[in-house]
């Protein structure tokens, strides 16, 4: 793993990826220009790029000079809300050319050479019934394919989105002016896009993915259906890594079984932050519709019943303080329920009021307590290589436990 000094401070690759996952990255216009022929480097904000350090970490690629132009356009914000955050939103990253070759800076000191995945022709695909795979799936790192949101968020149109989900804001505005949400993702095109994924771009772990629901009968046919459509199309002995699955946690527990039996590896009933008062702001809808009750206990049945590992939950790092995190992500653990990292990016949507990341000692803190919970339980994230906000494989590696993300 590699060692970075940055301002005379020395961080290792996790903290580097957190840092520029969290404040992204000026990316200057001749790196899309050399490498996106070859590489799998976009201009659309939509092609979730990413981009990979010297050691193999896969790290988010958020062009800020990018990003903030596509923001203004989808959530029609104004320009004194923008003024008011973009002090908070200046990040000192840029990606720039440097010796013929992609070169990271923090501000001009120069982090590290980095290179990106092979090029692909992804996103410029359709489905034989027409659904752009571009703005309803991405890869992520080498490994993976994932869906955005395959069904709209009952939560969110409902007036109770989390604060940090773009698409959570996406469905209740569009509740809000009254337009109808948007039809699920249909099973086959879902297929379709999960064995062009894996036949054609090498990935082997897929990510299913959609909106919190008050009707899980209708979430449970709707997760079936994509995982016996996957199954008949790509075959699940063909997807050599693993199915993560994000659910909202069902009233009834024994339709879970059935998600395993048609094949996922791991099911996530997501608390996303820990400490209660903050998540009836952040997390209004998962805490006062679905209860932390009721997520516990899925986790749990989860847990219990297929082991350590195979339950788990995503804890959004940064918009917590560490102690309620440790708390929340601990007691997880000690029931055999995996926590796992994703890095906020406070780069659309202020949370509790601000768009601001913490510093790189809270990432440190974050990286020694979830190493610590992963060694002491046994709990290990899967080992494809790479999510790009996401630091829980990067974390085990980083433990000693694993090997690099590349290898
Ligand atoms: S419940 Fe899930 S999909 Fe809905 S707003 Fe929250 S994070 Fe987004």
């Amino acid at each position: 793993m590699n060692k970075y000094s940055i301002q005379d401070n020395t961080i290792d690759s996790v903290d580097l990826k957190c840092l520029v996952v969290s404040k992204g990255v000026k990316v200057a216009n001749n790196v899309y220009k050399v490498y996106s022929k070859t590489h799998r480097l976009g201009v659309n904000p939509l092609m979730c790029n990413c981009m990979i350090l010297s050691d193999g970490t896969i790290v988010q690629l958020t062009d800020m000079g990018f990003h903030l132009r596509y923001l203004t356009g989808i959530l029609s914000w104004d320009n004194l809300k923008l003024l008011k955050y973009a002090s908070e939103l200046e990040t000192p990253f840029s990606l720039r050319l440097h010796e013929g070759k992609a070169a990271l800076f923090y501000r001009e000191e120069l982090v590290d050479f980095v290179s990106f995945p092979p090029r692909n022709e992804f996103y410029f695909q359709k489905t034989s019934s027409g659904l752009k795979f571009i703005g309803n799936a991405v890869l992520q790192g080498l490994d993976w394919v994932a869906f955005q949101c395959l069904w709209p968020c009952e939560y969110a149109a409902a007036g109770k989105p989390c604060e940090y989900c773009f698409f959570g804001g996406q469905f209740e505005t569009m509740a809000r002016k009254n337009k109808p949400l948007p039809d699920p993702v249909g099973a086959g095109d879902a297929a379709e896009i999960v064995k062009y994924a894996v036949e054609r771009c090498g990935c082997n772990s897929v990510q299913i993915t959609g909106g919190s629901t008050f009707d899980y009968k209708r979430e449970y046919q709707l997760v079936v259906s994509y995982l016996e459509a996957i199954n008949s199309l790509v075959g699940r002995e063909n997807i050599k890594g693993e199915i993560l699955l994000y659910i909202t946690p069902p009233r009834d527990l024994k339709i879970i079984d059935e998600y395993f039996k048609l094949g996922a590896d791991r099911i996530a009933c997501s608390i996303e932050v820990w400490d209660e008062n903050l998540a009836s702001t952040i997390t209004p809808g998962k805490i006062n519709f679905t209860t932390r009750e009721r997520h516990l206990a899925a986790l749990e049945y989860i847990s219990g019943k297929y082991g350590p590992g195979k339950a788990f939950s995503n804890f959004i790092i940064g918009i917590e303080p560490f102690e309620s995190l440790k708390e929340g992500a601990t007691r997880l653990a000690q029931r055999g329920i995996m926590p796992t990292a994703s890095v906020w990016m406070p780069m659309g949507r202020p949370v509790n009021g601000s768009m601001q990341a913490p510093g790189v000692e809270y990432y440190q803190k974050v990286k020694e307590l979830f190493a610590e919970l992963y060694r002491k339980y046994g709990l290990e994230p899967p080992k494809s290589r790479g999510l790009n906000v996401c630091i829980e494989r990067d974390i085990w590696n980083y433990s000693g436990q694993g090997q690099m993300s590349g290898d």
